[in-house]
């Protein structure tokens, strides 16, 4: 087959890798930059520069790089994924995860659960490994738990055995065209499921809800008193008492949702209280989300930088019961602040507002009567960090859970949490 490889970052390396263990295959690389992001292997044709996706006539596929929106490949070949690749052809059942946040954490939960009654699990997708690379070591008997994004998800042709999608808010609307677009491309977890597949959905998410209501797969609308919920301190499934809250060491409420959310998924293939408590007590926390750094002079600091949606800086706020100083703010992807604004009027908490979408959450804050925040014109992370220090009262938390993307400041979200980590170790 004559193939292009449509974006040359880490995906597209790895896209290549697959591909070009078939010496029957004709390979060219295309990237929109010059230099694409990784090195071109030796004497393989490229197609580069800012039109090179519109370039692609001839190839019988065209494998697209999750960050790529379908609609700017011109091409007369099939538009292709690694992601419809790995579900066509992986031999286990698989368990797909979407959502807007919480994707990372209950992909983890879930594969937890299943490593602690003793299955063989492999966790794909971004948190986990790259799908392809491990496509050939699956065994049927295994199960595979794979985080999917909107990207990941835009032009899939299958959909996984069980699929999970969590709570659904208003993001990347610098990559998709709008609302519509981004829950379309989520919707494919659940399109092409059947009956005897399993939804487990966020019954309290409109858009969530959406997507259940136009799948043909058995649901569970988390959560419910039918399935896994939280009563009395303890998890429940229906009437059977599972293990106390204890057993879950990542904070806050939303981490609960995900848990259920895991447990639902999970059932279908463990129902024993003991493993799901085991599951859920050894996974303790993914980095950069809600992760506790250290106290300085009684105020405890976490590093949420992944938090890049008001939804997550949201989640944060209501994790702590304490007096609050939050770091918001960075580039733009699309999101509507008012929600977190309103949310702020009900905590004691003070914000440090950066980057360029300060202006625009200052302006939310404004329209709620929100007056307790300032503006740090060309942060950097020593700035915002010693600011928070000094403003932080003994016994509250600072929180790096900035709703908005890192880039302007910083090279992405890890780059700003390390630099973030840095400064408080400084302090
Ligand atoms: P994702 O993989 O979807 O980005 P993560 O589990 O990595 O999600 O968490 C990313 C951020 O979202 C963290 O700041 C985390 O605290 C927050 N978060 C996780 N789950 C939820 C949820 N259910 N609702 C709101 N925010 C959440």
């Amino acid at each position: 087959m004559k193939i292009a490889i449509a974006g040359y970052g880490v995906e597209g390396e790895a896209n290549y890798a697959y591909w070009s263990k078939d010496p029957a295959n004709e390979i060219t690389i295309a990237d929109n930059k010059e230099i694409p992001d990784r090195p071109v292997p030796d004497g393989v044709p490229t197609i580069l520069g800012p039109d090179a996706f519109e370039r692609l006539d001839g190839f019988d596929l065209v494998v697209r790089t999750a960050g790529l929106a379908p609609y700017k490949i011109k091409t007369d070949g099939k538009v292709w994924s690694g992601t419809n690749e790995f579900f066509a052809k992986c031999p286990a059942p698989i368990i797909g995860v979407t959502g807007s946040k919480g994707k990372g954490t209950t992909s983890s939960l879930i594969a937890s659960i299943l490593e602690a009654a003793g299955r063989k699990v492999w966790l794909v997708g971004n948190i986990g490994l790259a799908s392809l690379d491990i496509l050939d070591q699956i065994q049927p008997e295994n199960l595979v738990v794979y985080e999917l994004s909107s990207f990941q998800l835009w032009d899939a042709e299958r959909s996984p055995h069980i699929s999970v999608v969590l709570m659904i808010e208003q993001e990347h609307l610098d990559v998709h065209r709008d609302m519509a677009e981004y829950v379309a491309a989520k919707a494919n977890i659940a399109k092409f499921q059947n009956e005897e597949d399993l939804l487990v959905f966020n019954a309290e998410n409109e858009y969530s809800w959406s997507i259940a209501e136009g799948s043909r797969a058995r649901k569970i609308g988390y959560p419910s008193d039918q399935t896994a919920h939280v009563r009395d301190g303890a998890f429940y499934y229906g009437d059977q008492k599972l293990c106390s809250l204890d057993a879950l060491k990542l904070p806050g409420v939303h981490n609960q949702a995900n848990a259920i959310a895991a447990i639902d998924a999970a059932w279908e293939y463990v129902q024993d209280p003991a493993a799901i408590e085991a599951g859920l007590s050894s996974f303790k926390g993914l980095p950069h989300r809600l992760s506790f750094v250290r106290t300085v002079d009684d105020v405890e600091y976490y590093d949420d930088s992944i938090a890049t949606t008001p939804g997550s800086a949201i989640a944060a706020l209501r994790a702590f019961d304490k007096p609050k100083v939050i770091i918001l703010g960075g580039s733009f992807k699309g999101s509507d602040f008012n929600e977190l604004a309103k949310e702020m009027t009900h905590h004691d908490v003070q914000a440090i507002l950066i980057g360029d979408e300060a202006p625009t959450i200052a302006e939310a804050l404004r329209a709620v009567g929100f007056e307790k925040f300032e503006i740090i014109e060309n942060a950097t992370a020593e700035a915002f960090t010693q600011r928070a220090h000094e403003l932080a009262k003994p016994g509250s938390v600072v929180l790096l859970s900035p709703s908005a993307a890192s880039f302007g400041l910083f090279k992405n979200y890890k780059d700003r949490g390390e630099q973030f980590v840095a400064a408080v170790n400084a302090l």
